[in-house]
């Protein structure tokens, strides 16, 4: 299982399928991608099995963006399927997120979701991060993604790495972490999110870890800021110089 973003001044979906084969290894049953468009929306490309199947089906969809998410999954909750696979959507369809771990009380979470008018389509403990990130953006949070994936995660038990992207803030991602790894990188190119350091290996040698807890805004001119559950910026995170060699 993985997670690989990238925003920035290039294409995002040809690094974010290398990503995902460097992140083969860890083992995976289905495999999925989506950019926030060009024209202003989501596009997205999901399936059980290969990183290669998905490959293929991406080059005949229209994915043209500089902003993207991509997953591999290994299915905890709900069979794996295409439907299961991720990313998942909130109901506008203009927010997206990919999910490593477990949500331990997502039947509670789904049940309060439903009562108050989401659709959940999947059989994932995981779609109802995207539902709940809707909530806080049509409300208190609008216009503040970080805000909004915070607002969302504060309700949530049990392990997380996310990845976020929201039609309505182009040039943005927003991770969060707490028991799955993920780590970010900043270059001049762009800003990257991985599950580990080896989708950097083409990239950056310094690289940020986020802790658990913490939350990162990636953004498309190259800037990544770490973000405690408290929403302070945190000026020092953890960092990791590698050798490559
Ligand atoms: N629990 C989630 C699912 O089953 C994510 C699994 C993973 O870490 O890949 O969809």
């Amino acid at each position: 299982c993985g997670i690989v973003g990238y925003t920035g001044r290039d294409q995002a979906v040809g690094y974010l399928i290398e990503g995902l084969r460097t992140l083969e290894y860890r083992g995976y049953d289905s495999a999925g991608v989506e950019v926030v468009g060009a024209d202003g929306e989501l596009h997205g490309v999901k399936c059980a099995g290969r990183v290669a199947a998905l490959a293929e089906r991406c080059e005949t969809a229209n994915l043209v963006g500089t902003t993207g998410i991509a997953h591999t999954r290994w299915a905890t909750h709900g069979a794996p399927t295409d439907k299961n696979s991720h990313p998942h959507r909130d109901c506008s369809g203009r927010i997206a997120i990919v999910h490593n771990g477990i949500i331990e009380n997502f039947r509670e979470l789904r049940g309060y979701l439903q009562k108050n008018g989401h659709t959940l389509v999947s059989d994932t403990d995981s779609e109802v991060v995207a539902h709940l990130i809707e909530d806080a953006w049509a409300g208190p949070c609008r216009g503040d993604l970080v805000a909004a994936v915070r607002n969302a995660v504060r309700r949530l038990e049990g392990s997380w790495a996310l990845a976020v992207v929201c039609a309505d803030a182009p040039g943005e991602i927003v991770c969060a972490r707490n028991g799955s790894p993920l780590v970010v990188a900043a270059t001049e190119g762009g800003a990257y999110a991985a599950s580990d350091v080896t989708p950097l290996a083409s990239v950056t040698s310094h690289v940020i870890q986020l802790e658990n807890g913490q939350l990162a805004r990636l953004e498309a001119a190259g800037r990544v800021t770490v973000y405690d559950e408290e929403g302070t910026v945190v000026e020092s995170p953890s960092t990791l110089d590698i050798d490559w060699d």
